[in-house]
Formats: C-alpha cells, sequence, structure tokens
C-alpha cells in the first residue's frame, strides 16, 4: 500500500498541480458562510452570492442580527436557501456568544456550529487555517473506493482510513486533487478509466478498464 498511495499521490500532483479551494473568501468566517453554501450548489454560483452577502453580512456579529427573509431572498438561486439561512445565522449567533466573535479552529468545536459537518469544517480547517484536513464530500468518497483506497460508503471512515494512508502535510491537497478527479474524470457514471493518470494503480485500472463489471455498476 505505501508505494501504490505513493504512486496515487503523484499521478494527482501531476495531474492537477493547480488544484484548490473553488470558492472565493477573505477570512474563516466567509469561508465558513460559502462552504454551507456550496452544499448541492456550484462553487460558481456561490461565487455569485457572496460578494453582496459578505457586503451585507461581514462578520458573524452582523450575520448574528440578520433578518432571515433577507438573507433568504440574498442566497436563494443557491438552493435550499432556508436551511441554508439559518445554518448561517445561527452559527453566527453561536460564534458571537461562545467564541468570542472568532470561527474556532478546532473541528471539535467546528461540528458544534449548525449546519457544520466534518466535511465543511475540514474545508474551514484547511484552506482557512492552513491546518490539514480531508474533506470527505461525494467525490472523494466514490474514487476512494474505485482507487481501493477505502470499502466504506460512511465519509467518516473513508475520512479515517484516507488519514491513515496519505501523509497528514497533504491532507488538504490531497482533498482538492480527488475532488477534481472526481469532477473531471472519474465522474460517477462514467469513469474515463483509458485517459486516467491512475489506471495503473487503481483497482478498477488494474482489472483492465472493464467498466460494464465495475462493482458501482452492479
Ligand atoms: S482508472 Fe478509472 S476508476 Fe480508477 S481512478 Fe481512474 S477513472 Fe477512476
Amino acid at each position: 500500500m505505501p508505494n501504490k498511495i505513493g504512486a496515487i499521490l503523484r499521478g494527482l500532483k501531476n495531474m492537477y498541480p493547480q488544484a484548490g479551494c473553488g470558492l472565493d473568501f477573505a477570512g474563516p468566517w466567509q469561508l465558513l458562510a460559502a462552504t454551507i453554501l456550496s452544499a448541492q450548489c456550484t462553487d460558481q454560483r456561490v461565487n455569485r452570492i457572496t460578494p453582496v452577502l459578505f457586503a451585507r453580512y461581514p462578520d458573524p456579529p452582523a450575520a448574528a442580527r440578520a433578518d432571515r427573509e433577507e438573507m433568504m431572498e440574498i442566497i436563494k438561486s443557491a438552493g435550499f436557501f432556508q436551511n441554508k439561512a439559518r445554518a448561517i445565522i445561527g452559527a453566527a449567533r453561536m460564534i458571537e456568544r461562545d467564541y468570542d466573535g472568532q470561527v474556532p479552529n478546532q473541528l471539535e468545536e467546528l461540528i458544534k456550529l449548525p449546519g457544520v459537518g466534518r466535511k465543511t469544517a475540514n474545508v474551514v480547517l484547511g484552506n482557512a487555517f492552513a491546518i490539514p484536513g480531508i474533506t470527505v464530500d461525494t467525490h472523494v468518497g466514490r474514487v476512494s473506493r474505485r482507487l481501493g483506497l477505502s470499502a466504506w460508503s460512511d465519509p467518516e471512515k473513508v475520512e479515517r482510513d484516507l488519514m491513515a494512508l496519505v501523509p497528514e502535510k497533504d491532507w488538504t491537497e490531497f482533498s482538492h486533487q480527488m475532488i477534481c478527479h472526481g469532477r473531471e474524470i472519474c465522474k460517477a457514471r462514467q469513469p474515463e478509466c483509458p485517459r486516467c493518470g491512475l489506471n495503473d494503480c487503481c483497482q478498477q485500472g488494474e482489472a483492465g478498464g472493464e467498466m460494464g463489471n465495475a462493482p458501482w455498476k452492479k
């Protein structure tokens, strides 16, 4: 496995040298709010919404006092806007009340905030605080299973498997690269194995790229 994970890390680096956070933000509060908005929504759409959102609610105290109807109007194109507005306002209130107005920089504290799970917490840690974190979204989970890095569908279990395999310093970059790979080549319905740079070290690639027999198609 050490050789395999080394080859995967090198392959991902070659394919996605520029991979990074696709959300526009300045500071932990903006990234937290943008990541909450990004659920079931593209980064591009979120980036069209957040300039208005952040101008109106530049920090947790401002968002804590937001009128929910007004915030919903600003973010409605992100989808699920009622829940997202509730989460952003609820998180802002808790940050103001329990964390002196500062977004906490520990996973255990971040996941106490409304609307914040391990995925969002790791995005904030890795990209706003430069604290390594592995983000397991739908792409990272799927690609990990196909590569044979994890057998689990539960994101937390996939995260634990990846944390044991990938050097800690690479966690954040690895997450971005895996997300790119899931979006661009190892797609959910039709992974493009013949042009995949990880073909040689992929469980499925080693099986000869028999996509019709791929376990996820059964
Ligand atoms: S070889 Fe195919 S299944 Fe394996 S990572 Fe590449 S695209 Fe995904």
